[in-house]
């Protein structure tokens, strides 16, 4: 069985604690590596390999900086297909589902690779006679992510490019469910002549992430997972004086106007829902129908799901793979039993699909959820799995109030022909991403991702210029040069820009 150690130091580095969890192939249901947990002291090592790092690192040119992450840039580019593979085959995503997520990550560095105008200061001449001010921005130091299994390849890209960039050294832990990705990203790191100990992974559970969150060295942490995990990351990172942006779960609404072009929208909504599963964290898990729009999008959307073409990542056919575990798959059919318990009305149920030579891979068929109200767990909870629940609502107002009424805050999107009806409905809806025709509207790599509400703690969202924000601090500095024999003593007044 393969083994999953860590990287430290610039180097590949066993796994010592003793303890290690498994790594399944999704599609086949079998177990195909096994991955270390990282003890406390490894985390450890780790972080003082990473603050060791900092002394050049921190001081390193923007122009060698910038050089290192051109040469990623290429060598993500010409591996492109390889990283994908390897999130196909621990993720269980289709292949061009993952090479969507590498492409995507890949922007991240592009956007990076423009440091040095990133990182440009502002300066203001003559703020008083002979007095000048300017600002620039500082690294913060060790900094860590903690990330989940959805994205593994894109959601770490999120984070490291534009940290390393500013300066800082970097300790990833990934998800314990598909980590090689990232073993592999740290060797193409050091190819494109990072320094070692600049970029290093612990692999792990709860135990490395303490260690990270409770760690003085670290100086910031980036968290994207679930809800109560990213509460519980930024509230115990922020009382040991951490800076923290931690994105948890979502419940993302399609409303859909009666004006919308059905066909248009349950093609969107239902490619939204079922695509990569339902485990992406912008999925569309509730369609909202309004007014009389109801029956003829979920007859629209059963079409859809039944359309669906679900098999194994790695086959060219397949439009949706398995689920990550035999655990999630059976946390959903839980949830798609007990909706129909509650007096839901399945349209479609995607429990007991079979792929035909993958008996045991961990599939579940997409699943459409009718007659849905908002007490129901099944549009409560967050599932992550392939299950669409359609509510319906009255009127445009009575929707935006049911998406304002939940908790979560990540993505919308409304599907409409009407320009007042989308532009009350961006202005109106509590969601920090929100789609107009467009289901999935994650920001490009040069915006800043992040959601509302309990899809985000902390002030500022991940990557694009609030990314550079949240790696750096920054400091005003005033100045004045005095002539030699210069004027009068100093006053004892508060200082004036006169
Ligand atoms: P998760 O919260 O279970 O795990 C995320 C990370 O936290 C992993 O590295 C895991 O090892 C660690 N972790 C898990 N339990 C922990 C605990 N008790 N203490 C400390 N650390 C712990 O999430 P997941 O199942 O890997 O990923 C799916 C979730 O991530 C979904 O809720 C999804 O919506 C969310 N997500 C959000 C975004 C976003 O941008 N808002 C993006 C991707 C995924």
């Amino acid at each position: 069985m393969r083994s999953i150690g860590h990287w430290v130091g610039g180097k590949p580095v066993e796994g010592g604690s003793g303890r290690a969890g498994p790594v399944y192939n999704p599609a086949t249901g079998e177990q195909q590596a096994s991955v270390a947990f990282a003890s406390t002291e490894e985390v450890d090592e780790a972080v003082r390999t990473a603050s060791a790092a900092l002394v050049d690192w921190g001081v390193s040119s923007l122009s060698q900086r910038a050089k290192i992450l051109f040469s990623f840039r290429e060598l993500l580019n010409s591996h492109l297909a390889e990283l994908a593979g390897m999130v196909v085959d621990e993720h269980g995503k289709v292949y061009s589902d993952a090479e969507g997520e590498v492409q995507r990550g890949l922007e991240v560095v592009e956007f990076a690779c423009g440091i040095p105008h990133l990182l440009k200061g502002e300066y203001s001449d003559q703020v008083s006679r002979g007095i000048d001010v300017f600002s620039y921005r500082q690294p913060l130091g060790v900094v860590a992510g903690i990330t989940p299994f959805n994205f593994p390849a894109m959601v770490p890209m999120w984070m490291y490019p534009i940290a390393i960039a500013c300066g800082n050294t970097f300790v990833l832990k990934p998800s314990e469910r598909d980590p090689s990705v990232s073993i592999r990203v740290a060797e193409l790191w050091a190819e494109a002549g990072l320094p070692d100990g600049v970029f290093n992974v612990v692999n792990g559970d709860k135990v490395a992430v303490d260690a990270l969150l409770e760690h003085p060295d670290v100086a910031a942490v980036s968290f994207v997972g679930s809800t109560p995990i990213a509460r519980y990351v930024h509230s115990k990172a922020t009382s040991s004086g951490k800076r923290v942006q931690a994105l948890g779960g979502a419940k993302n609404h399609a409303v859909v106007l009666p004006d919308a072009d059905l066909s248009f929208a349950a093609d969107h909504v239902s490619a939204a829902a079922f695509g990569s599963a339902g485990e992406r964290c912008m999925a569309i898990s509730a369609a909202v129908a309004v007014g009389d729009a109801g029956d003829a999008l979920v007859s629209a959307l059963t079409e859809r799901a039944d359309a669906v073409v679900v098999g194994p990542g790695r086959d060219e056919g397949s439009e949706m793979g398995p689920v990550v575990t035999e655990q999630a798959k059976e946390r959903i059919t839980g949830y798609i039993e007990r909706a129909a318990q509650a007096g839901a009305r399945l349209a479609r149920d995607g429990r007991g699909l079979v792929v035909p030579g993958h008996e045991r891979g961990f599939f579940v068929g997409p699943t459409v959820v009718d007659q849905v109200t908002t007490s129901m767990e099944v549009y409560r909870d967050e599932i992550f799995g392939p299950v669409l629940s359609v509510l319906r609502a009255g009127t445009v107002d009575e929707a935006i109030a049911l998406v304002n009424a939940n908790p979560y805050g990540n993505g919308t999107a409304v599907f409409t022909s009407s320009g007042e009806a989308a532009r009350r409905f961006h202005r109106e809806v509590n969601v920090g991403m929100i789609g107009i025709n467009v289901p999935i509207p994650v920001p490009m790599a040069y915006y800043s991702f992040g959601g509302w509400k309990d899809s985000l703690f902390g002030e500022r969202r991940i990557h694009g210029p609030e990314g550079v924000g949240f790696y750096t601090r920054s400091k005003v500095v005033t100045s004045r040069w005095p002539a030699p024999r210069a004027g009068a003593g100093a006053s004892l007044q508060f200082p004036t820009s006169s």
